[in-house]
């Protein structure tokens, strides 16, 4: 690459992101551009009335994610572990009782970032200059000149670049834009088939004023085959003076309001833990399937599919396009650690 090229970044969440910074430390500067109205992607992180910090995306990791914790130590980050302690349950039909388990003491936890997810996002975001990032511009097109390539968001808006790096979910790469000249057949054919780490799922968040499943000796996991909430884990924060639960949603209770929806998650709370459970501070979910993320009318068949293929390795437009983004990562495809190492990958190969 040469001094003063132009690259831009198309998708500001955890990849572009974490790209950005990689190169900023090299003194070279990057434009993102973000389709939304915020950074982070599949990252979010809301504050509910007590502002306990409430996680409706990416939430855990573990010590497996090396490049993860690298980073979050890098940026002077704390983690913690996930509370698990107490009787955990599953209930398994709807007319039996819950089952009662307890998980043992482990050495690798699973692990939370303190403050929430999103402030991994904010803290990279503040270490870039605000004039790199643009909201508000879905990228529509890319297309080739003689020598370089520009890039149209829908806005009508133009940037040129020596190198366009996708940062986002490659399935919404061949739904959503278009390329001149066209890209090959191979990876034309396989972008559609690409899976969307959690697309589709239903993630909610509870705050409570007081930890009453903890003072009555629970730890507040839930596995169940018979409620609207599938999985259920404590979401107290970091100092341990905020309480709350996080989880996931039946699928199917997509089709429900959301008042329904929490009038259903209470319900089975109450079931299990009692009236305490009635009156939380707040209940949010969100529906990960808006069109920064799902592509719904494409052909998956399983998780992960056809992450990290191959076609995803290569270069494009003579050298100049390049994928980054978790699905294109051979390795931890769809988690943090695949965002990061993808980020990581495209840095090296750009300043090679
Ligand atoms: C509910 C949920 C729970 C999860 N739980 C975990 C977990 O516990 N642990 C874990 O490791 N991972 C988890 N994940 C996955 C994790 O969030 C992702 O691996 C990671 O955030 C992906 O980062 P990314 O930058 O590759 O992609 P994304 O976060 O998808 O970022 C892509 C960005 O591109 C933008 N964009 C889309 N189209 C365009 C366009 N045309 N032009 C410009 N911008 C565009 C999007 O708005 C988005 O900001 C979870 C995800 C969800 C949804």
């Amino acid at each position: 690459m040469k001094q003063n090229d132009k690259i831009v970044i198309i998708g500001g969440g955890l990849s572009g992101l974490t790209l950005a910074y990689l190169l900023s430390k090299k003194n070279i500067s990057a434009t993102i551009l973000e389709a939304s109205t915020r950074l982070g992607g599949r990252i979010e992180t809301i504050k509910g009335k007590n502002k306990t910090p409430l996680v409706l995306g990416a939430t855990w990791f573990s010590t497996i994610h090396s490049n993860l914790i690298s980073l979050l130590d890098d940026l002077e980050l704390k983690k913690f572990p996930q509370f698990s302690k107490g009787k955990s349950l599953f209930q398994t039909k709807s007319f039996e009782p819950p089952q009662e388990f307890y998980t043992p003491e482990t050495e690798t936890p699973s692990y939370r970032i303190a403050g929430g997810t999103q402030h991994l996002i904010d803290t990279i975001s503040e270490k870039l200059d605000s004039e790199q990032i643009k909201l508000k511009r879905k990228v529509i097109s890319v297309k080739e000149t003689d020598h370089q390539l520009i890039v149209e968001s829908s806005n009508g808006e133009k940037f040129m670049a020596d190198t366009v790096i996708l940062c986002l979910p490659p399935q919404l790469v061949g739904s959503h834009m278009t390329f001149s000249p066209e890209l090959p057949k191979p990876i034309l054919t396989i972008l559609p088939t690409i899976q969307t780490w959690m697309a589709g799922s239903i993630k909610f968040v509870l705050e409570y004023s007081e930890p009453f499943w903890r003072q009555n000796g629970y730890s507040g996991m839930l596995y169940s085959h018979s409620g609207i909430i599938s999985e259920m884990y404590d979401h107290t924060n970091f100092e341990a003076n905020k309480f709350g639960f996080t989880g996931f949603l039946n699928g199917g209770a997509s089709n429900y309001t959301k008042a329904y929806r929490k009038e259903l998650v209470l319900r089975q709370l109450i079931e299990l833990f009692g009236n305490n459970a009635t009156t939380p501070l707040a209940y949010y979910d969100k529906i990960w399937s808006d069109e920064f993320i799902l592509d719904d009318n494409q052909p998956i068949h399983q998780p992960h599919q056809n992450n990290g293929h191959q076609v995803l390795q290569e270069s494009y437009m003579n050298g100049k396009l390049l994928f980054s983004g978790t699905e294109s990562n051979p390795e931890f495809p769809g988690y943090m650690e695949g965002a990061i190492l993808s980020a990581k990958r495209i840095c090296k190969k750009i300043l090679a």
